[in-house]
Parts: C-alpha cells; structure tokens; sequence
C-alpha cells in the first residue's frame, strides 16, 4: 500500500559518521530544507563529541546540531548506533533524513528505515523536493549505463547520499542551535575481543585533483611504476581497475560502480577498456585522457582526448614530455 504517512514530520536532518561527508549532506540538505521552508539539522553521535564539530555543522549550513553521546558509542557498533540514530530520528521527526553512503551509514541506513518502517533511496546522486513534497532521488542504475529516477512515498523521507555527489558548501559566520539528546542505548550483543586497524590508503582518492589510472593493459605488477612516474610528474594520485585491486592485489582500492566514485579535474586511464562498472566511477571527471592499443576500446566513447597506442611507449613518452614542458 502507498501512503504518504502522517503529520508531525518536520525538516530535513542529516547524519554521517565521516565529517566531510556531512558537509556535502548540509550542502544537499539545505537546498531541500530552503525550498520545503524547514529548519536543517545533523545528528552526531559519538563518545564525546568535539566541541569544533558541532560548529562546523552550524557553519556549513545546520540550523540544530543534535548531539548523542554516551561511552557505549565510543567505537563503531551497529546496534549501539542503530539506536542512538534512531533515537534521535525519533526525537527530531523530520520530513527528510539523508544518510552518508559509507559503508557504515549503508549499514545503518536500512536498519534505521526499517525500524521507522518507511523506505530508503539508496545512493542518489541527484535530490530534489517535487510539489507534492515528495523528496525525488536519482541513481545510477545497470552498472551505471542508466538514471533512475525514484520517489519515497513514506515518511521520513530517506536517502543515502555517496561521497562527492554533492558540493560541500562554503562555510559562514552563521549562529544555529545545538540540542544534546539522552538516547537509552542496549547493550550490545557484540563482545569486542580485539580490534585491529585496517590497512589502508594514507589518502582519499575522492579528493585528488589528479588521477591516474591502470588497466589490465599492465602486464605485470612492477609495469605500474611507469603510472608512477607520471603521477609525480603531475602531482597526481594512482589508482586501478577493479580487476587489478579484488584479483591482482596489486593495489587496495578501486575506481568505479563498486569502487570510489571521484571527480577529479583530469582523469588518465591507461589499458583500461571502459566499461560501464568502470565509467560509473569517472564520469563526473572534468577531462578524461585514455590510452589505449584498441582504437576501437569503450573508454575512447567517454574520453576528451584518446591516445591510440601501446602504453609501454606512450606514457614514457608523456611523462618525459610533461618533465620538460613542466620543467621538473
Ligand atoms: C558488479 C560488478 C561491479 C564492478 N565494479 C567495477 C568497478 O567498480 N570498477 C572497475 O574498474 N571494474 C568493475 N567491474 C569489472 C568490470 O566489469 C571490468 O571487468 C573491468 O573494469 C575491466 O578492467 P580493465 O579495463 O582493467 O580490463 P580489460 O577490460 O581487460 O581491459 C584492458 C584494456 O587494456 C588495453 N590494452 C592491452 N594492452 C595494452 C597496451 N599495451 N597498451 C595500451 N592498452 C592496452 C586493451 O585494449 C583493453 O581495452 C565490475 C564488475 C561487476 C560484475
């Protein structure tokens, strides 16, 4: 049955455990929250919140900083913070409640829909409030060849936003509310033996102007070296196909539908073919260069500039010209 439930349902709220994230959910929420005419806030939920967090969240857009707090949140753990969101939600009853896309919030964000028994938009890239106030969601669909266009028809209305879908908006001076909220929390099921930090990039793809990609065209692990030398010619960062980080292990992560989606103001991609899993992750990229031995190769489709050529003599070639022209 459809129903758009209920009225009592006031402004947006946004929540994320990853801080930059949150900004960008301000930044999309505070678009909805001006055209429904409705207060925007953000939840943070943790141990002991940083007292610089809470304004930050008021600078880049929140009018009401709900703070949960309690040393049972000192770590991640999906129930503890299954019930310290929900509570909150509960307490705060917007209209809209947008999720950051991590892989936590994805764990958070069906729990907490299921629990206020409305549905969840996951991964929208695009959000708008329609005139019956209903919040529209876009998604990539079909390993990201299509756009969906999807509706919630419940409320709260939410969403799981992925990082860099939205602009994280310029701060400003402004004065908002911050309400410190008494969530009752379970005790966790979960006993905790031992926790160990998990190998991992020492930076966020997401946020490098430049990037640089390889392909099953490498032959060989010690061939990326050559992406290397580009990349320190151009400041940029290195990153793979997917086949190259989950079967090769030649790197840890990935660009594309199941890896990170970034938009970098320049893209390379070298003995990549292009496929939509792959484009999904670049398709926001500024200006995308491909280097390719396959004149016919999908990546050329989406490309700004195309190389033709085998890419053990083009990227020495590139690099050694991009050295002298950039004087490096
Ligand atoms: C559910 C699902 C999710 C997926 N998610 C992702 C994802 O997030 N990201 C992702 O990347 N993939 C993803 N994939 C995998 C994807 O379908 C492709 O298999 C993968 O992107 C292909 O990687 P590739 O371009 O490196 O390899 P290939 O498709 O094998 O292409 C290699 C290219 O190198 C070129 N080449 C070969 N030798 C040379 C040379 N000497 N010089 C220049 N060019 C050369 C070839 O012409 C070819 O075009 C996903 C698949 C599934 C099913």
């Amino acid at each position: 049955m459809i129903e758009m439930s209920g009225a009592g349902f006031i402004g947006v709220t946004t929540y994320s455990e990853d801080s930059e994230l949150l900004l960008e959910l301000l930044g999309a929420g505070r678009r909805l929250a001006d055209k429904l005419g409705v207060p925007l806030s953000a939840v943070l939920i943790g141990n002991v919140i940083d007292e610089e967090k809470r304004k930050e969240a008021i600078r880049h857009g929140a009018d009401k900083v709900y703070v949960v707090e309690d040393p049972k949140l000192e770590a991640f753990g999906v129930e503890p913070y299954r019930a310290a969101l929900l509570g909150a939600v509960r307490d705060v009853s917007p209209e809209v409640l947008l999720i950051g896309g991590t892989k936590r919030g994805k764990e958070l964000a069906p729990r907490v829909a299921t629990a206020l028994e409305t549905g969840c938009m996951s991964d929208c890239v695009a959000l708008d409030m329609d005139s019956e106030r209903r919040l529209v969601g876009r998604r990539l669909t079909y390993g990201g060849s299509t756009i969906a266009e999807v509706a919630c028809l419940k409320k709260p209305q939410m969403a799981t936003i992925p990082p860099k879908a939205f602009e994280k908006p310029a701060p400003s001076e402004r004065t908002g509310e911050i309400v410190s909220l008494k969530v009752e929390l379970p005790e966790s099921k979960v006993k905790v033996v031992e926790r160990r930090a998990k190998q991992q990039a020492t930076f966020r793809i997401e946020d490098a102007p430049i990037v640089v990609s390889c392909g099953r065209g490498f032959k060989k692990k010690e061939d990326v070296k050559l992406l290397e030398e580009l990349a320190e010619v151009l400041d940029a960062k290195v990153s793979c196909t997917r086949p190259l980080a989950a079967d090769y292990h030649w790197m840890q992560e990935w660009v594309g539908l199941s890896g990170h989606k970034i938009r970098p103001k320049l893209y390379i991609a070298a003995g990549v073919s292009g496929t939509i899993q792959h484009v999904a992750g670049i398709r926001d990229a500024q200006t995308i260069v491909a280097i390719n031995s396959n004149e016919e190769a999908s990546i050329f489709n989406i490309a700004d500039y195309g190389i033709v050529g085998d890419l053990y003599k083009v990227i020495p070639a590139l690099t050694k010209a991009l050295k002298e022209k950039l004087g490096k």
